[in-house]
């Protein structure tokens, strides 16, 4: 049968070739179906009609009914414009229109009653309506919708001739061409009865021409369930399928090298939350499945200590592992600690960066092959075809955040069956984006730091207090302590942000003329880089001006002043990151977030949850509540099989909750799919999958 739905949106009438293909390239609009679901972004309720008495600047939409009294240009050049004064009884308002003249006095009269639509806004000291939407109001009355929608529309699309109420028609025109059908259920009837849902059809008939304002959060909940159970159900499907279909290594013996270390070489207690995690993992690495785990753990709570237990396991079962970092200085970093630990064990590690070079690499690559050394420590170097295990039976990717699916997969081929992978961030993921981006993994969480730890003092200070954080600064210097001051560097913005970086620099020259200034930011060569950072570890540099290049991992202990400047323009989760910079030897620390004098009521919030919080998922929480998701939904969506039109990751999360649960007792209930019920679920999956591979082939 054909699914009128499915057709192409160019013979949709009125839309044709050229509109298509903007439709497509705009709104990843290819088919009737797809153009019921470009939703209305919001709504004028058009039962209200304002007063031009009550109008301000700053309103949202307004709708007012009136008489046009006269007409007049005025203006010189570009900004020369047909002004209307307009008038509802209670007071005038000016319509404008710039470079209509001709049109707006063939279409409009004076004299005639008409509903117009518009944005108020202040203009030379009077409110003015620009470009309004209008019509006659005898022939709006007979019109049955209260709420307008409006649709999105961007600026290409405007150039182009498309306007919100082309959408609206073209939306009509696609309902039209069912004829008396209705848009078929997506969902089986059980499921909208369990989650009290509206039909499909009504639900899209209601989000386009709502009646009243009361009659769409039914249709939006509707609509925003459907998106989220079949994005759940997609990564749930997935990691199912992988589940039974991917055997991994039995870990099942506690050996030599484990029980070694652990009796003899621990260098402190473990802490509960470490214990409770290595327990964890071992269990998954004992029940033949391939393991996928997430290891989220704020900050400094010992996150190394338990990739190498699970190393040594590894190793006990005759595996080797290895432990991927994103920069040399991390992986050399992990490298120098590892071992250190393992110097009494009978374990080999090796390093293998881009810097690893000639007969040294060469080594490496034998001992890697032949299988002498059972822990390689590197970068991303690890995943290139030249590096060939023996028998890898376990990765570890540590604090990259980024590292997907896709890269995922490419480790399976580093042996005949892919080895476990555990993945560790210390970026907190609160637990709805978890479920989208790393969907398909197991969480462990670390949610206590080791004992004895002295807090970090977090101080915000202003422009005005600039005098003090120098003498400060100086005094840790005297002590013989060492400063980072980290400059946002932001893309829109980056040449200035750069010169910013650079004036910082020379200023902080000047004033600490007796001291090393070094600088690091993401613009200078790999090499270099490596070099500046290098130079401070060292203690060569007193304080290293940078960006936030120095987020991730880098273990300074002698650091104990963190100075954030433009504190205000980082997201609190990179606020926490840099923070946990300092605080990692014996003496206080100190984080100090710089702002400008006057900020926004939020800015000053967030600058006081710092101060008061060292909780990294505490302070997640609450930038969100503030701000949104921001960088962490720009993540989830990275990682997202599907794009969210109209349910979000982080507001809608009891309803992803909710979805996720339906998704997950679907395929308990018909693990092979063939249940006469869920035809419809299937069927729509695969659609809209293949919407997703046609995208990318776009793009
Ligand atoms: P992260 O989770 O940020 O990677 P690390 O693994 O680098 O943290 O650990 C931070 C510091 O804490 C290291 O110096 C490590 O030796 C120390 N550490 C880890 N676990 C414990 C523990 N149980 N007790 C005391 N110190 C610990
Ligand atoms: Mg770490």
């Amino acid at each position: 049968m054909l699914d009128p739905l499915q057709t192409d949106i160019k013979f949709l009438k009125g839309v044709g070739p050229a509109r298509a293909r903007i439709l497509n390239q705009e709104l990843q609009v290819t088919t009737v179906r797809d153009m019921l679901y470009c939703f209305p972004y919001k709504y004028v309720d058009r039962s209200v009609i304002h007063r031009i008495r009550d109008l301000q600047d700053g309103m949202p939409y307004v709708q007012l009914k009136g008489q046009i009294m006269h007409f007049s240009m005025e203006g010189e050049g570009r900004r020369r414009r047909m002004v209307a004064a307009f008038s509802d009884g209670t007071g005038f308002v000016e319509l404008v229109w710039f470079n209509r003249a001709e049109w707006v006095t063939k279409t409009y009269s004076c004299g005639v009653t008409y509903l117009v639509l518009a944005k108020p806004t202040l203009f030379n000291g009077r409110i003015s309506l620009a470009h309004p939407e209008m019509e006659v109001a005898a022939e709006a009355s007979s019109q049955p919708l209260d709420m307008m929608p409006f649709y999105h529309v961007s600026e290409r699309m405007k150039k182009q001739g498309f306007t919100s109420r082309l959408m609206a028609e073209l939306v009509h025109r696609a309902f039209e061409q069912l004829g008396q059908a209705t848009v078929p259920e997506t969902l089986p009837p059980y499921l909208l009865q369990r989650h009290r849902l509206l039909p499909l059809d009504e639900a899209l008939h209601r989000i386009h021409h709502p009646a009243t304002a009361a009659a769409l959060p039914e249709a939006v909940r509707r609509l925003k369930f459907e998106e989220l159970f079949f994005l759940q159900l997609d990564i749930l499907r997935y990691s199912r399928h992988r589940q039974m279909h991917t055997a991994g290594f039995v870990f099942s013996r506690v050996g030599i090298h484990f029980m070694k270390f652990y009796h003899e070489c621990l260098p402190f207690e473990l802490t509960e939350a470490q214990k409770r995690v290595v327990r964890e993992i071992r269990h998954d690495l004992g029940t033949g499945r391939q393991m996928n785990r997430l290891l989220q753990g704020d900050v400094g709570s010992g996150k190394t200590m338990v990739a190498l237990l699970c190393c040594l396991l590894a190793a006990d079962n005759g595996f080797q592992s290895c432990i991927m970092a994103p920069t040399e200085i991390l992986a050399e970093q992990h490298y120098a600690s590892l071992q250190q630990y393992l110097d009494k064990l009978d374990v080999r590690v090796a390093l293998l960066t881009g810097s690893v070079k000639g007969k040294q690499r060469r080594e490496v690559l034998t001992g890697v092959a032949d299988g002498s050394i059972q822990l390689l420590v590197g970068t991303h170097a690890l995943i290139e075809p030249t590096v060939g295990f023996l028998n890898l039976g376990l990765v570890i990717i540590d604090e990259q955040h980024r590292f997907g699916v896709k890269q995922r997969a490419k480790l399976w081929t580093k042996n005949v069956r892919p080895p476990h992978i555990l993945v560790m961030t210390a970026t907190p993921i609160p637990r709805t984006l978890a479920m989208t981006v790393y969907g398909d993994l197991d969480v462990s969480v670390i949610d206590q730091l080791p004992p004895g730890r002295k807090p970090i003092r977090t101080v915000h200070y202003t422009q005005t207090h600039l005098a003090q954080l120098y003498d400060g600064m100086r005094h840790q210097l005297r002590l013989g302590r060492q400063i980072y001051v980290v400059f946002p560097l932001i893309k829109e913005s980056e040449t200035q942000d750069l010169r910013d970086l650079e004036t910082g620099f020379n200023d902080l020259t000047g004033i600490f003329a007796d001291f090393e200034v070094g600088m690091v930011h993401g613009k200078m060569k790999p090499a270099d880089k490596d070099a500046a950072m290098r130079r401070f570890k060292e203690g060569h540099t007193h304080i290293l001006v940078s960006t936030t290049v120095i987020e991730v991992g880098v273990n300074v202990p002698n650091a104990s002043v963190m100075v954030v400047e433009n504190a205000e323009r980082f997201g609190l989760a990179q606020l926490h990151q840099l923070r946990g910079r300092v605080g990692r030897g014996a003496e206080q620390s100190y984080c100090i977030l710089v702002t400008k004098d006057r900020l926004a009521e939020t800015s000053r919030r967030r600058m006081q949850i710092m101060v008061e919080s060292c909780d990294g998922f505490e302070i997640a929480e609450e930038d969100m509540k503030l701000r949104g998701p921001g960088d962490l939904e720009g993540t989830a969506q990275s990682g997202m099989p599907f794009d969210l039109k109209i349910a979000h990751v982080v507001k809608d999360r009891d309803l992803m909750q909710e979805a996720r649960d339906a998704a997950d007792a679907l395929l308990q209930a018909d693990p092979t799919e063939q249940l006469p019920q869920h035809a419809v679920v299937w069927r729509q999956l695969a659609l809209l999958k293949k919407r997703q591979i046609n995208f990318s082939a776009i793009s």
